[in-house]
Order: structure tokens, then sequence, then C-alpha cells
């Protein structure tokens, strides 16, 4: 299938921000003094050293290459932590004119939109903040059959991805520089770590240099009444917190 889309530099992309960065492209972002959030997000993680591995699934191994694993009282978890520039309103970088004043440094999520960063979803305009004179058949192949057309894009988005499976570690050592060990269930939303600029820079020095695991022992954040039931019923340490600063939502709280 073919999806055809032209940019019309409406600037809608760059308002109330969620950028998922690189190590590498956070380090650059905080250097800059603009906030990176840590976004967490766990999934109950059954032994995968079985013989009969049931992670043979793309999606799971997607998953289990871009997370790390910990324990939730005493259930095995894998942690996904994604760096997140976020911003409401215009991004700090977005001149007057909507153009970027970060172009040749910007983030590749930014030179990749509207294609999708993840692998196994598709680009769904109606999910895009494109407008719908971006979309047309007579405009320039964006993708087809789920791969992005340019060359130049396909790269950049490889090169996205294999940066999400090769931060894994530093990530985890950030985590433990942080001593942040909460995380949702994933699904249900993400937990949030605020951290200042130059804090999070220190904390990645600590980390390269130290190269620590995550810390083992983690706390699932929840604002349903039912999911923390279902946890406590189970031992595994739960905190309910309403939708907020500390956590991002899926459903509405739960009390
Ligand atoms: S870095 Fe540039 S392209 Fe990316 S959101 Fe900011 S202004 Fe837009
Ligand atoms: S929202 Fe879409 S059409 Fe508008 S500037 Fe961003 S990529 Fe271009």
């Amino acid at each position: 299938m073919d999806l055809h889309f032209d940019c019309t530099q409406c600037g809608r992309c760059c308002h109330d921000l969620r950028l998922t960065l690189s190590v590498e492209e956070a380090r650059a972002w905080a250097g800059r003094g603009h906030q990176v959030d840590l976004l967490t997000e766990g999934w109950p993680w059954p032994d995968d050293d079985e013989p009969e591995n049931p992670f043979d699934d793309a999606v799971l191994q997607w998953r289990k290459a871009t997370s790390f694993p910990v324990l939730v009282g005493d259930v095995p978890f894998r942690i996904n932590l994604r760096l997140v520039a976020r911003h409401d309103g215009p991004c700090p970088h977005l001149m007057p004119d909507m153009r970027c004043g970060n172009y040749a440094a910007r983030p590749r999520i930014c030179r990749i939109y509207p294609l999708e960063s993840r692998p196994f979803e598709q680009v769904l305009p109606a999910r895009r903040k494109c407008p719908p004179e971006a979309w047309g058949d007579d405009l320039q192949l964006l993708e087809r059959n789920g791969q992005p057309a340019a060359v130049e894009a396909k790269a950049v988005l490889a090169a996205h991805r294999q940066a999400m499976i090769d931060d894994v570690p530093l990530k985890a050592g950030l985590v433990s520089a942080l001593g942040f060990t909460e995380t949702a269930l994933a699904g249900e939303g993400l937990a949030v770590c605020k951290i200042a600029p130059p804090d999070l820079l220190t904390a990645l020095e600590e980390a390269e240099c130290s190269l620590w695991d995550a810390p083992q022992h983690w706390t699932i954040v929840t604002n349903r009444q039912s999911t923390a039931q279902t946890l406590c019923d189970l031992d595994c340490p739960v905190r309910l917190v309403p939708a907020g600063p500390a956590f991002l939502q899926a459903f509405a709280d739960e009390t």
C-alpha cells in the first residue's frame, strides 16, 4: 500500500512536544537547557531463557531488545525507559516563521515525522498533526508497504530504532544514578521522572562512567484502584496516584 504526503510547513508537529530522544540527543537537548523527562512502562516478563522460549514473536523481541530486567516484588518485569523532550506550546527551537532554529541538529524523530518511529505500527494520518492537505495521492510517496520511500528517511528511521536498542545499558545505569525505580504498567500509562537539565547531564555522566545495572526492586504507579488491588494481592509494591505530572494516564482515575 502506498501513502503520499507533502509537508505544508504548518508547524503543528513542533507544538506540544513529546519527542523520544536517544541518549546522545537527550544530552544535546538538556545541554541547551531544555527539559527532558524520563518516562517508564513495564511488562510482567516470565523467564525467557526456558528452552520453549515464548518470546519469538517479533513485537516481543523488540520489547525485549529495548528494555531492561527488574523485579516488582517477586515478579520479573522488563522496563522500557524513554527519554522525552516534553514541552507545552511551541518547541523552544521553533522560529516565528515556523522554521526550525535547530534544523541541522534536530532530533531524528523530527527528521522522520510523520513516519512511525515504532516498528510494527502503521502511519495513520488521522493520528498525525499534519493537516488534510498534506496527504493526497498526487503528492510524493512517503511510504510503500510500511517502508519509508526515501532512502534517507529509511536510514534515519533505522538509526533511531538502533539507538533505542543500543541505549538500554546506559538507561539502566541512568535510573541507578537517579535512584528512580517507578514504572507504570504498559498500556495503563507512563510513570514520569522530571529532572532539571543539569541534573540529567550529571546523572548521564555518572551512568556512563559506572556502567551500573538497573536497580532491581521497582514499584508500580497506577491511577486505578483495581490495578493497585491486584498488585497488592501479588505482594507487588504499588503506589496509587492521580493522573498528573507523575503519571500520564491512558484511563481516567479510578478510586
Ligand atoms: S527541534 Fe525543530 S523540528 Fe524538532 S520540534 Fe523543535 S522546531 Fe520542530
Ligand atoms: S505537522 Fe506535518 S505538515 Fe505540519 S509541519 Fe509538521 S510534518 Fe509538516
